[in-house]
């Protein structure tokens, strides 16, 4: 067969190099990163309208939280994971800021969500940003910043140090190792202020829930967090 299927998709990614991140056929007018049929069908949870949700609800006797939620729901073989695994490695940081952008848009309707100060995304193990090239959190922070017209900040919350690889740890370790894992600078500056923590998978919270207790030390008045998904 002289045109099968499979050279006819390398035909079309030659003649439009931008595909879909979702489904990867190529995008159409007016489209960036993600396709509109596959914008459509993403699993939405609509967090930001209850607060009373499953991710704030994870985070209830742990830390006081002003608001807590995630875009996507992240189930094996579904779409978000397909868009998360692009976003971490896949060398794709703009799909991070499109990412955003559709979070921002979502927090923009949420009443617990207004007058936040500053963004700030969960730091990345230095020698992970190292090999990876950038922090994907980061770049979801730019796009919801660009939709909320909220600073985004690099400059209070870090990571004291490269934590071994979690993976083959349990859950207990996993808190322990976490809980002393980030550090505060300029901390003067968060004093009264609404902070909005983000990442992108939340799973156990251990990392939120780390990052939370380290920036309360500043005594901020809020901290709200926001993740692009979420574990069930
Ligand atoms: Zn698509």
């Amino acid at each position: 067969m002289p045109f099968s299927i499979k050279k006819i998709h390398d035909l079309i990614q030659l003649l439009f190099p931008m595909a879909c991140y979702g489904c990867a056929l190529p995008l159409m007018n007016g489209e960036s990163e993600i396709c509109n049929t596959c914008l459509e069908s993403l699993p939405f949870t609509d967090h930001h309208l209850h607060q009373e949700n499953l991710v704030a609800k994870q985070f209830w006797g742990r830390i006081p939280l002003n608001a807590a939620m995630a875009m996507l729901f992240f189930k094996r073989g579904n779409a978000t994971r397909q868009l998360i695994h692009h976003l971490k490695y896949g060398n794709h940081p703009e799909l991070g800021l499109k990412l955003g952008i559709l979070l921002g848009e979502r927090l923009l309707s949420a009443p617990q969500y207004q007058a936040i100060d500053f963004l700030i995304p969960v730091p990345l193990h230095l020698k992970r940003a190292a090999q990876r090239g950038y922090n994907q959190s980061d770049y979801i922070a730019r796009g919801i910043s660009q939709v909320l017209e909220v600073p985004l900040s690099n400059r209070h919350l870090f990571r004291k140090s490269a934590t071994d690889s979690q993976t083959r740890k349990g859950r207990f370790l996993r808190f322990e190792n976490m809980a002393t894992a980030f550090e505060l600078q300029n901390a003067e500056e968060l004093e009264n202020t609404h902070i909005l923590l983000i990442d992108d998978v939340l799973t156990t919270g251990a990392t939120m829930e780390a990052c939370a207790l380290t920036l309360l030390q500043a005594m901020p008045e809020k901290i709200s967090i926001a993740a692009l998904a979420f574990v069930k």
